[in-house]
């Protein structure tokens, strides 16, 4: 199929649960053929809450007086990626900040030569826009990728939500990470104001066009202490009317999924996170479990071939155990993250955050984390989770399968940061 945006968008539409299952299944077995059936595992350490940005969507925010500041020296930074090292050989740590104009990129730089000696973990930054001399200093010290989401391709969108920055800025920043030989990732927010399906179809394939190493689809999480968040909340009260903006809808699990099948489909090789706001948003939507159930017993994972070709309704339990699971299971209890990881995603992210700091980084409520004890406990339980899904954790760093860094380049293919099987795929529209 060409990629046009009316195509995108028809793929998104999916309206009903059979066409659902069918877009999460088909982007489940291009993961599988791309990036394989394994989940990788990275460790998020959020040193530091400081923000010079003012986005009208984010708890932390320049303007949001009733956050308590704090920064992780480097030392805390590296003790903690450590601590967490120990409990789990994590392939990678991000590193994740504000825009926090106040933190010496010489310490960064520091934090992240010695990360890179104390573990065998690639290093991800995720830390804003910032000037070239800045980017290539953390480069040369050894920071592997970096995480820069452009949140909306639609740019009086993005002027309205993000006053302090521009959206050419932004892409600018994108485009100096991919020539200093950084792994790229970028990405939207689900569900922001005006976005509707052409929206959203533009920013997919703005994602493709990027060929980026990472793609992230996160759903918007209304945070109160936000002018976006003070609208949704108000949004039952007052019509917005003269507001520039109409009020933001919270998008739930299966739009996120489904946006996540699609992302996987127009950029396969992409490394594509099962993200920590879809877990928030899956507590808070519960219309999403009986389906889940379905998918998770259809898909069956195993070897990730996907199959299914139960008949719910037959008496017969002697096709397949996996059938009998369809047929009987009515509700999945579990966190809409793992669904994701058979729709498309293949990263989980796992916030180390030493304790004392973790409340701070309130980007929006409801954040898990843990670490210590509590992390050992995580880790086994997201392994535990990610095998009863019939999938392993993936060995190594987990860089992009593309060349210069993955198994391309391994078998010799010169393909220039680009995704071979991008143009050849084919969204499969169903009707
Ligand atoms: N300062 C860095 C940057 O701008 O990329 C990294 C930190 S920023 C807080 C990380 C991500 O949080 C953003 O890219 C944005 O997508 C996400 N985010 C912020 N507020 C959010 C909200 N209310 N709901 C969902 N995602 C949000």
């Amino acid at each position: 199929m060409v990629k046009t945006e009316s195509k995108v968008a028809a793929a998104l539409d999916t309206s009903g649960p059979d066409r659902e299952m069918a877009l999460w299944a088909d982007a489940h077995r291009a993961r599988v053929a791309a990036v394989g059936p394994c989940v990788h595992l990275r460790a998020i350490i959020e040193f530091s809450n400081y923000c010079r940005q003012d986005c009208l969507y984010c708890g932390l925010r320049r303007s949001n007086a009733k956050v308590a500041r704090y920064r992780m020296d480097p030392d805390e930074i590296v003790e903690a990626a450590v601590a967490a090292w120990r409990v789990h050989k994590f392939g990678t740590f991000v590193l994740q900040s504000g825009e926090d104009p106040g933190y010496p990129p010489e310490d960064l730089a520091r934090a992240i030569g010695r990360i890179k000696t104390s573990t065998n973990a690639a290093v991800t930054l995720s830390v804003g826009e910032a000037p070239d001399a800045d980017y290539r200093l953390w480069r040369e010290a050894g920071a592997d990728r970096f995480l820069l989401k452009f949140e909306t391709s639609d740019p009086d969108l993005f002027a309205a939500l993000k006053p302090t920055t521009t959206f050419a800025a932004r892409m600018g920043r994108l485009l100096a990470l991919r020539d200093m030989g950084y792994q790229v990732g970028s990405g939207i927010i689900l569900g922001l104001p005006g976005q509707d399906r052409i929206s959203v179809s533009r920013d997919l394939l703005l994602c493709a066009e990027g060929e980026y190493e990472m793609v992230s689809i996160g759903p918007f999480v209304p945070h109160p202490d936000t002018p976006l968040g003070r609208r949704v909340r108000d949004q039952g009260q007052t019509q917005a009317s003269a507001a520039a903006l109409a009020p933001a809808r919270t998008p739930n699990v299966r739009a996120t999924l489904n946006t996540i099948a699609v992302a996987r489909l127009l950029t396969p090789m992409a490394h594509i996170p099962a993200t920590t706001a879809l877990g928030v948003v899956g507590r808070q939507d519960g219309a999403w479990r009986g389906q889940a159930a379905r998918h998770i017993a259809a898909m069956g994972v195993v070897g990730g071939t996907g199959r299914d070709g139960c008949d719910r309704d037959s008496q017969d339990h002697t096709n397949s155990p996996l059938c009998d699971s369809a047929r009987e299971h009515t509700e999945y209890s579990g966190d809409a993250r793992y669904l994701a990881l058979l729709a498309g995603a293949n990263v989980l992210m796992l916030d180390v955050t030493p304790r004392e700091y973790r409340n701070y980084y309130e980007i929006y409520p409801g954040k898990p984390g843990a670490d210590g004890d509590e992390l050992a406990g995580s880790v086994n339980s997201a392994i535990r989770e990610i095998r009863r899904l019939g999938m392993s954790v993936c060995p190594g760093r987990g860089d992009s399968p593309k060349a210069p860094w993955g198994r391309a380049a391994q078998k010799g293919e010169h393909i220039g940061g680009r995704q071979p099987r991008c143009r050849e795929m084919e969204l499969s529209v169903r009707s």
